[in-house]
Parts: structure tokens; sequence; C-alpha cells
């Protein structure tokens, strides 16, 4: 299970945002404190950010913490809206940039924590990795991220043993689901940031409950139920 973070708010730097926190993605890749599977996140990272419009994306196969030229560059690379993860890839599953999240359809991001029955899911051409959530996003994409929420509970149903946290953004919204994992909110005065888990001990995060679908923009935060599973 991986660990996820999004932001929507005033520009932020990724070194900011990921690397600087006490418990932020750098930590977690190492020592998560809420991981229910796995143990650490050494099998890669991502880091995806609009520049303006622009979904740019940084992914590496390597550790976090061992990635001196992103540490270097990071604090120059800021955003208003940032999607990015560390992974700990499910057995089977490859290890390369490609099966790491952000994935996009070239207008999101989108991370995936958990894992899914690549069987319960449609053949996707535009896959970018054979990685069960690459082929998930492919899914995710394809059905159009207003489906989201309908998506995660259809595969879902298919799949009971799978874990669908997703976190996906485009620049002007943020969307997530929970579905098996934790998820934790922190809405400041410049912005809202979704995570896997806390990335401090700011008495502000909130914990969002299984089986929802969170959805943030400019003016407003929206958690709701998954239909019919609650
Ligand atoms: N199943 C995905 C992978 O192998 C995500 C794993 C995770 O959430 N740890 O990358």
């Amino acid at each position: 299970m991986c660990r996820h973070l999004g932001w929507l708010g005033t520009p932020r730097s990724l070194a900011e945002l990921m690397l600087e926190p006490a418990h932020g993605l750098l930590v977690q890749s190492y020592a998560p404190r809420r991981q229910r599977h796995g143990l650490m996140n050494a099998d890669g990272w991502g880091a995806g950010f609009f520049d303006g419009a622009v979904p740019r994306r940084w992914r590496s196969a390597a550790p976090l913490w061992g990635d001196a030229s992103f540490a270097s560059v990071a604090p120059a690379l800021s955003s208003h809206c940032v999607v990015a993860a560390v992974r700990s890839a499910t057995v089977g599953m490859p290890v390369e940039p490609s099966a790491t999240a952000p994935f996009t359809d070239g207008r999101w991001l989108l991370s995936h924590n958990g894992v899914v029955d690549r069987g319960v899911l449609p053949t996707c051409a535009g896959a970018e990795s054979v990685c069960d959530s690459a082929v998930l996003a492919a899914t995710i994409f394809a059905r159009g991220m207003a489906a989201l929420g309908a998506t995660v509970i259809e595969v879902g149903v298919a799949d009971p043993a799978a874990r669908l946290n997703i976190l996906a953004g485009d620049g002007s919204r943020l969307l997530a689901t929970t579905w098996g994992d934790t998820l934790s909110m922190l809405h400041g005065n410049d912005g809202v940031v979704l995570a896997s888990e806390p990335y401090d001990d700011d008495p502000r995060w909130v914990d969002i409950p299984d089986r929802h679908l969170v959805e943030v923009t400019a003016g407003s935060v929206t958690v709701t139920p998954l239909e019919g599973t609650s």
C-alpha cells in the first residue's frame, strides 16, 4: 500500500509538501505511521504537478530517500495543484517508473493506494504499465472522472478484496476515494491537503471515513458516502 498526497491552494513547493514535513512522504517512504499493508515505500516515487493547466511528472523506481537530485530541485518547483506518491509495489507488479503514480490521461494526475485483481478490469489499451494501479487508472480515465465514485463501487463489488483509495487532481479540483485504506485532510488558510496519513501533528487534520468520496475545489470541500455501501 503506497502513500499519496494532494494539494490544492496557493502555490507551494514540492519540497514543502513532500520533503520538509516531519512525517511527509519522504519520511513515509521508510517510516509511515499509519500504513496497514507493507512496512515501507521503497519501490519508487512520483511527483505530479500542474504548470498552469499542464500536468507534469517526475517519477522514479528508486527510493525517495536516496534521490539527491530531486531534493536539490524540489524547492524550486512550486504549484497550486500537486499529486505525489511513494510506492510499495504489490507482489508480482513491475518496479519501473511507468508503474509509479501519478498516472495521467493528459488532463488528470491520478494515484492509487491499494490493490486490485486485474482480471476484473477491462483490458485498457491506454494503460501506462501492466501494474494493477496503471490498469485501474486507465479504466477510471476511460469511464470519465465524473463517474469516479461509480467506477470504484463497481470494481469493489467485482473484487471484494480490492483496496481502492484513489487521489486525483486536474489543476482546479482534487478528487479522492477511501476504500480500504486511510485518508486524512488538512484544510488550512491557503489550501487543502489530502494525504494517506497526516504529515505532521497539526490538530486540524481530520480522518476521512472509509468508503467516501472527497471533492475539493477552490471554494469548497464535500465528503459524501459512496452510494449504497456505507
Ligand atoms: N498495487 C499498486 C502497485 O503495485 C499499489 C501498491 C500500493 O498501494 N502499495 O504499485
